[in-house]
């Protein structure tokens, strides 16, 4: 039997495809929408679509970005020659907010999961190992999750990396284990990152 209309079903449907949203939260956003003004919900339709189509991947670091290269990659006061390494654009912004950093990043978009089926040809380790090639780098810091595939990627970067006689770290476990880079407090992340340790 259908409750509602086959709009509102449909929107129900479109919000719970979105991480974290279950089945009653979708409910309860769908009938928050369709009560809203219709110019506030054209302003907020507007809004999705224009980030969707604007926002694009850095070209040198890979965050995401609404210019071909980055603010952090296009700021010559950063230190080119480190790059930190982080599994998302999210880790990236737990790190700047914290002011303390001054290298640049790489954002993997992912990290390798045997068990998800997610190996190195699908995050952006081939795009990492390019830069490594052609710019001027004394150090790459690897700050993926503490997680099992935060883990798993942190070994298989430092296996590629160190041949090449690059400096590789990865930064310390002060940082729960399973715990997300973006849910954890500046002061932790900083003591993580000066008590990084050689891979
Ligand atoms: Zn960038």
């Amino acid at each position: 039997m259908d409750l509602y209309s086959g709009y509102i079903n449909r929107l129900i449907e479109a919000f719970s495809s979105l991480p974290g949203i279950g089945h009653k939260s979708a409910q309860r956003l769908a009938f928050h929408l369709v009560n809203m003004p219709k110019e506030q919900v054209e302003h907020f339709a507007r809004t999705i679509v224009d980030a969707r189509n604007n926002v694009c991947y850095c070209k040198c670091c890979f965050t995401l970005t609404d210019q071909e290269v980055c603010p952090i990659c296009s700021n010559v006061k950063r230190d080119h020659s480190t790059i930190m390494v982080v599994e998302n654009t999210r880790d990236l912004a737990a790190y700047e907010k914290t002011g303390k950093y001054e290298g640049v990043y790489h954002v993997l978009h992912g990290a390798i999961s045997p068990m998800l089926g997610v190996g190195p040809g699908d995050i952006k380790l081939k795009e990492l190992i390019t830069r490594l090639q052609t710019d001027e780098v004394k150090e790459v810091i690897i700050a993926t999750n503490s997680s099992l595939e935060g883990e798993t990627t942190a070994m298989y970067i430092s296996k590629l990396i160190k041949p090449t006689g690059i400096r590789v770290t990865r930064i310390a476990s002060g940082v729960p284990v399973g715990g997300d880079l973006e849910y954890i407090d500046e002061v932790t992340l900083l003591r993580a990152l000066d008590g990084r340790i050689e891979l």
